[in-house]
């Protein structure tokens, strides 16, 4: 299956695209896409009504706009230099235990909102990477039984402000944590649709030239290394949102200098069965 969630920022509901890509408003099952949902069976009850019933469900409007599919979950834990390449274009050694950083959950956004240059921001960057959805409640998980706690699986950009980043002293959360810098989506695409996460091509245009192009089989540490390990020292919960490193090809590599983006410009990005996003960049109000 594959969740949307739809409508106004902070008035989202719950909906699912259909296999023939119709667009369907699902609240009939009653439920948010969020912790409670997914950690009492949501997905089951999902599966039953769209089973029987989401072909007569009333339509999404093509013009409609996207939110984020999961609602806000508890957290946005991010995986740092997971591709090889990416660490060394950023001149850091390649980990020998994954990089795990917290993104604020407030910087969720649909998946083709703007994203907004913050305030004093100029080295705005963009990184797409394979997002792993909590579907069970998860501390201190075997590697085993890690698959067994993933819901699914979204597109997400994870934006940066690498001044922020990586010259305002501190932890990186400082520069991955402003508004808009999460769009996540289209849709949560349930794990029976993607049966092996480690073969996805994922790209990224920036105004139309392609900058970042590669495989999730590039990943230094896998889908059910990172939820076990990420369970060793958090509880991860229903809802909650691992995002698995990005490829190389961000903006901070670029030789002879980095470029950043600037108002106006247009990013797409894409991983194979998880659809497309597109976000403008524009500066802050
Ligand atoms: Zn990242």
């Amino acid at each position: 299956m594959k969740l949307i969630r739809f409508g106004e920022p902070h008035r989202e509901r719950p909906g699912l695209q259909l296999p023939d890509g119709r667009r369907v408003d699902a609240s009939a099952v009653g439920d948010d896409y969020d912790e409670a949902f997914f950690e009492s069976g949501g997905l089951e009850r999902l599966r039953a009504w769209a089973s029987t019933s989401a072909k007569g469900s009333p339509s999404v409007p093509p013009t409609a706009r996207l939110g984020s599919p999961v609602a806000r979950p508890s957290k946005i834990v991010c995986i740092g230099l997971n591709y090889r390449d990416h660490a060394a274009e950023s001149g850091m050694e390649i980990p020998g235990e994954p990089v795990i950083f917290l993104k604020a959950t407030t910087s969720l956004a649909g998946p083709n909102d703007a994203v907004v240059i913050p305030r004093g921001g100029t080295k705005v960057d963009y990184e797409v990477e394979l997002g792993i959805v909590i579907g069970l409640r998860a501390s201190y998980v075997a590697r085993e039984a890690a698959m067994g706690h993933v819901a699914g699986y979204v597109l997400h950009n994870d934006y940066s402000e690498r001044a922020f980043q990586l010259e305002r002293s501190g932890q990186w959360v400082k520069g991955k944590s402003c508004d808009t810098f999460a769009p996540l989506g289209p849709y949560v695409a349930t794990a029976d649709e993607i049966p092996d996460p480690h073969r996805l091509r994922i790209w990224l245009s920036v105004n139309g030239d392609r900058r970042q192009d590669s495989t999730t089989a590039n990943m230094i540490f896998g889908v059910p290394e990172l939820v076990s390990y990420v369970s060793q020292f958090m509880t991860l919960l229903a809802g909650d949102v691992i995002s698995t490193g990005t490829p190389p090809g961000v903006g901070l590599g670029m030789k002879p200098a980095p470029v950043y983006l600037k108002a106006g410009d247009v990013v797409t990005l894409g991983i194979d069965g998880l659809g497309e996003s597109c976000q403008k960049v524009v500066d802050s109000a």
